[in-house]
């Protein structure tokens, strides 16, 4: 299947009114890989419209109709599998293999989608007697579920298929219709995905796509009085904007921010399984996963042991082309955030960090056209370095230390996020216990912190976020409750 290079909408592929148009470029080299249109205000206005039109189509399509096309869809990403996962590797520079499993479970999310589609239950409720006259007891009070109408999925470069279909499934299965603002770096496979919704055979103008900036096409859809919810994910600032500019017209929000997630490693961890854990944590992806383990948490007789290892393990591995399936960590995403996990790094070793490994761009060799960044860790990161409370988003792990549990939680909950942590002990009743006091969405007991589960209950607290996804949660986040009285003695 072709990726196409124009917008999606209304059912018609389209360029920019405006005719504006800029360069995808691959991150891994700074190959042009597309021109693509770049919309404006007026374009999302049209999808908007388009989508707010569609309502009704989707309004006569039964459940069992919407969960068939969500099954074709996933059957034709299945069909296309390696096509989607090369577009995300050059689009974004994820290792293949990691984009492979990206592809993979995004079929599982639409294949989630289309079995919740079918279980849109309601309740009766027994109705209380006591604040009525007699005859009530000929009231029958139920519930329905209803699509919450237009919504607006905006989402971000990292995973720019699976993060896409957690807000696009969901939406679809309850019957609403979408316009969907893709990431500016990372728009290729969002293309892909309009495209399979088409040959699936989704009604025209349930699904558009529109390309742009945040800051004209993103705010578009969060102002737009015809956009009933936003359904985001992204940075913590970006998301907290929206929700000030989508407070206007009252929408509905799910948000899924920024995390700054602690791996405590207690006195009593198995040692290689944490070592294991703390490199698949912090640099998969180059670090560029909202779960990725940001700090790692040593109780102080552990740590020499532990550092000794995960130095070791984290010297092997390779940095490189990511489309080459020998490779660990490819490039970060662009410029920008080279010079943002550049200037944190500095910052932590000016205030007395020890850089005991990278610490540096790549830019030699066959690398000097990347974005690489070194795998580094910063041993000794203290409060009041800003790695210690800022979200790095790059292959970094900043090393802490605590002398007893109590200071380990302490540390883990002082930032602003409440994404995901992860505590290692042999001792799981000690780890249940420091669970429980983790300010975060989720926990993980001897486990990763970069896990996810497409039909588990997913979001952050505090500042990373709103709301649950995991599939059937964001169908309860995109549709409203409607609760209808019959009088049957009338
Ligand atoms: P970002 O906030 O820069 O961009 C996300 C999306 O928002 C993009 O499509 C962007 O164009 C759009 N946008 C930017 N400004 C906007 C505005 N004013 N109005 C409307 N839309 C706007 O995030 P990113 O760099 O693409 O992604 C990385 C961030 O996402 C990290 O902070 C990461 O932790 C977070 N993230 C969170 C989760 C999660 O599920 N909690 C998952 C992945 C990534």
């Amino acid at each position: 299947m072709q990726v196409p290079s124009q917008m999606l909408i209304d059912g018609k592929w389209v360029d920019a009114e405006s005719l504006a148009t800029s360069t995808v470029l691959n991150p891994a080299n700074q190959e042009v890989l597309a021109t693509l249109p770049r919309g404006g205000r007026e374009d999302a206005r049209a999808a908007i419209d388009a989508a707010s039109e569609a309502l009704r189509r989707a309004e006569s399509m039964s459940a069992f109709e919407r969960s068939k096309i969500l099954l074709k869809a996933a059957s034709l990403l299945e069909q296309n599998a390696q096509e989607m996962a090369t577009i995300i590797t050059k689009n974004v520079g994820k290792p293949i293999t990691d984009s492979e499993a990206e592809t993979a479970r995004g079929v599982l999310t639409l294949t989630f989608a289309a079995e919740e589609a079918k279980r849109l239950y309601g309740q009766t409720i027994p109705l209380d007697t006591s604040p009525f006259p007699p005859g009530n007891m000929n009231r029958l009070g139920f519930t329905i579920r209803e699509p919450i109408g237009v919504v607006g999925a905006i989402s971000p470069f990292n995973f720019p298929l699976n993060l896409l279909l957690h807000k696009v499934a969901p939406a679809l299965a309850a019957g609403n219709t979408v316009v969907v603002k893709p990431p500016t770096d990372g728009p290729l496979p969002a293309l892909l995905v309009a495209k399979i919704f088409e040959e699936a055979g989704l009604p025209r103008g349930m699904l558009n796509v529109v390309l742009g900036s945040g800051g004209e096409v993103g705010d578009e859809i969060v102002t737009n009085e015809k956009v009933n919810a936003i359904s985001f994910t992204g940075d913590t600032e970006t998301g907290r904007m929206i929700a000030e500019r989508a407070a206007r017209t009252n929408k509905k929000l799910l948000l899924e921010l920024g995390g700054h997630n602690p791996l405590i490693i207690l006195d009593d961890a198995k040692v290689v399984n944490a070592v294991n854990s703390a490199v698949a944590g912090t640099f998969s992806y180059a670090g560029q996963v909202c779960t990725a383990t940001r700090r790692i948490i040593l109780s102080e007789r552990v740590k020499e042991r532990f550092l000794t290892q995960f130095e070791q393990a984290v010297g092997t591995l390779k940095v490189g082309d990511p489309m080459d399936r020998t490779t660990s960590v490819g490039p970060v995403i662009n410029v920008r955030a080279l010079e943002k996990i550049d200037g944190l790094v500095r910052d932590a070793s000016d205030k007395g960090a020890k850089v005991r490994m990278g610490g540096s761009r790549l830019g030699y060799g066959e690398l000097a056209q990347g974005n690489y960044y070194s795998p580094t860790i910063l041993d000794g990161v203290v409060g009041g370095m800003e790695i210690s409370q800022k979200e790095i988003f790059g292959p970094v792990a900043a090393i802490m230390e605590a002398s007893s549990d109590e200071e380990a939680i302490e540390l883990a909950n002082n930032t602003i996020y409440g994404l995901q942590a992860s505590i290692y002990t042999s001792d799981l009743a000690r780890g249940i216990r420091m669970a429980k006091r983790i300010k975060a969405g989720a926990v993980m007991i001897n486990d990763r912190t970069n896990l996810r589960w497409d039909n588990a209950p997913f979001g952050g607290i505090k500042r990373s976020g709103m709301g649950r996804e995991g599939v059937s949660l964001a169908i309860g986040e995109l549709t409203e409750l409607k609760f209808v009285v019959a009088n049957l003695a009338e």
